[in-house]
């Protein structure tokens, strides 16, 4: 009912193919909108269990304590729109299996918990020019990142920062989970302006910032310098050390 929307780009999402890694708290809303929104193909991966602790944010496993988060996801997904075709992949992202997993999708996802998922996708979706989608969130503060050519995440972050388990208010990555799935919508159908920075938002102080990303001249990704995934870049602080 969008004039602009149509049936069109309603057929532009059957035919997509997307790739959501990690089904936990982004990863929840991004596949129910995906899948509800009628993107016809999704690749779910998530290699974790479901477990009662999650289930205050991670909203789709409702039921499903003991499931693999994918199959789990896949279950979902299917249940809320038997036109997605879903495949659940029980397994971590590693530079070994990126190439692999990430060929052929349209749009890749990242809603993973961790840096070094983070830095292999942003990585291994450059090499082979995937447009990323990414998102991270903290207590109640979220950023979010669509990267479709330089600056890429390792011109805003060149190697990992320390990492420790945040505390979340389920809520946040249901906020930014959303502005995922309405970025991954914008570059399918190609209608709207994807994010051109970094989006900061703090859900206490309700502050949105836009902050401008650089294209970082050192960055081994967007110098075209690096050129294949190498095992060893993804070590304790994710710096390239090998091209
Ligand atoms: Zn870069």
């Amino acid at each position: 009912m969008i004039p602009y929307f149509g049936l069109e780009s309603q057929e532009k999402l059957l035919k997509s193919k997307v790739l959501v890694v990690g089904a936990g708290g982004l990863g929840s809303p991004v596949i129910m909108y995906l899948a509800a929104a009628g993107v016809g193909n999704l690749t779910i991966v998530d290699f974790d269990t479901v477990e009662k602790s999650n289930l205050q944010r991670q909203v789709i496993h409702s039921g499903k304590i003991g499931w693999n988060k994918a199959e789990s996801a896949k279950d979902f997904a299917e249940k809320l729109n038997p036109d997605v075709n879903v495949e659940a992949i029980k397994d971590e992202i590693e530079p070994e299996n990126v190439m692999k997993i990430i060929k052929g999708h349209d749009v890749v996802v990242s809603c993973p918990d961790n840096f070094r998922t983070r830095f292999i996708l942003n990585d291994a979706c450059r090499i082979v020019d995937i447009p990323l989608v990414h998102a991270a969130v903290f207590e109640f503060e979220g950023e979010a990142m669509t990267i479709k050519s330089t600056p890429c995440y390792r011109c805003l972050y060149p190697v990992a920062p320390p990492s420790k388990t945040p505390g979340i208010i389920g809520a946040t990555p249901g906020v930014m989970g959303c502005i995922q799935a309405v970025e991954a919508l914008k570059i399918i159908t190609g209608i709207g302006e994807t994010l051109s920075g970094l989006l900061r938002i703090d859900l206490q102080t309700m502050e949105i910032f836009n902050i401008e990303v650089r294209p970082n001249k050192e960055c081994p990704i967007c110098s075209g310098k690096l050129k294949k995934i190498h095992p060893e870049n993804y070590l304790n602080l994710c710096k390239v050390v090998k091209f």
